[in-house]
């Protein structure tokens, strides 16, 4: 069965070039009408220019589709209000949101400063919080939506020197996670990408043989099955040159310890069981994972 989104409009932040023109350019080629965000800075998150959305604009244009282009910083919550109604005026309804905009500050912790925390999580965390909010409602009253947070192994595994983009990509898995459970309902769906792609991020920390081989095209079709009619939801889907996988927050099953064993101690001579992860779990939902501790089974 063939996956189309004729009739639906997909925004894309951050479009005007790596992986968000490469999904751009895909939702097009497969019938979408797409809102190209892009605020046109640099690497670090400095300047800006339209030029960036224009040009994807334009190819997709050439190619026969439907395509408009916003300049929005999407840190700012008032320009991407606005961005937002400019795609209800051109196009009437917003179906799929891929929030992907982002920047880097890498630096080691200890020379970290407060601002590059700030900018980072401005950009990747608010950013994807206003972007959702503004078409939440939206999405809500169409009984229909689709959303994409993108994270990085960075922020599910630890990188040194990126302490502030692990922390915000990390924070995009939390929301997520609330997104889906109160989007169920409305039949909006919500996951998260950690992709791998040769990228003006990557291009001067990756070898330059595997860059050939991870082109963000090898990463797109995950991202539109993600946004498709037949989507799961609350799904982390790590991709890179074709090759995909999905990543889970899991928990080993809970070890009650009895109060006369209750100490330091206690807790040192029973934690081979407590991290052992031969029989960890998953849990759907906080409630399910609360409810060992309120009524544990004693072993
Ligand atoms: P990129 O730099 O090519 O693209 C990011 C785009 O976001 C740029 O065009 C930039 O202008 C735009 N942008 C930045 N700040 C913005 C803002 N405030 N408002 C609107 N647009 C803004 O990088 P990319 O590799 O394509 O990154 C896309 C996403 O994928 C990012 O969220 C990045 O963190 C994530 N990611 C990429 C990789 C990788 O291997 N390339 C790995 C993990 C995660």
């Amino acid at each position: 069965m063939s996956i189309r989104f004729d009739g639906k409009v997909a925004l894309i932040t951050g479009a005007g070039a790596g992986l968000g023109r490469a999904h751009a350019l895909a939702f097009a080629a497969r019938g979408a009408k797409v809102v190209i965000n892009d605020f046109g800075g640099s690497r670090d998150g400095t300047g800006s220019s339209t030029s960036a959305a224009q040009a994807v604009v334009d190819e997709i244009r050439k190619a026969g589709g439907s395509a408009i282009a916003n300049g929005a910083n999407v840190a700012d919550p008032a320009q991407v209000q606005a961005m937002v109604e400019q795609a209800m005026a051109e196009f009437g309804r917003i179906d799929i949101l891929v929030n992907n905009a982002g920047i880097l500050r890498d630096k080691s912790f200890s020379k970290s400063q407060p601002e590059d925390f700030k900018l980072v999580l401005d950009v990747h965390l608010m950013g994807s919080i206003n972007c959702s909010k503004a078409v939440w409602d939206i999405m809500r009253a169409q009984e229909y939506g689709r959303i994409m947070m993108t994270t990085s192994a960075a922020g599910l595994y630890g990188n040194f020197g990126q302490a502030n983009y692990a922390a915000a990509k990390m924070a995009l898995v939390g929301l997520m996670n609330v997104l889906a459970v109160e989007g169920r309902k409305n039949n909006i769906k919500v996951n998260t990408l950690a992709p791998v792609a040769a990228t003006r991020m990557t291009e001067d920390v990756l070898p330059a043989e595997a860059l050939q081989r991870i082109q963000p095209e090898r990463v797109t079709p995950g991202v539109l099955y993600l946004c498709s009619e037949e989507a799961p939801t609350k799904v982390i889907l790590a991709a890179g040159g074709g090759t995909f996988s999905t990543a889970t927050i899991m928990e080993t099953a809970p070890v009650h310890i009895a109060d006369e064993a209750l100490t330091p101690e206690g807790i040192a001579a029973r934690f081979g069981q407590i991290a052992d992860w031969s029989t960890a779990r998953q849990y759907a939902e906080v409630t399910q994972q609360v409810q060992q501790f309120l009524a544990p089974a004693v072993q």
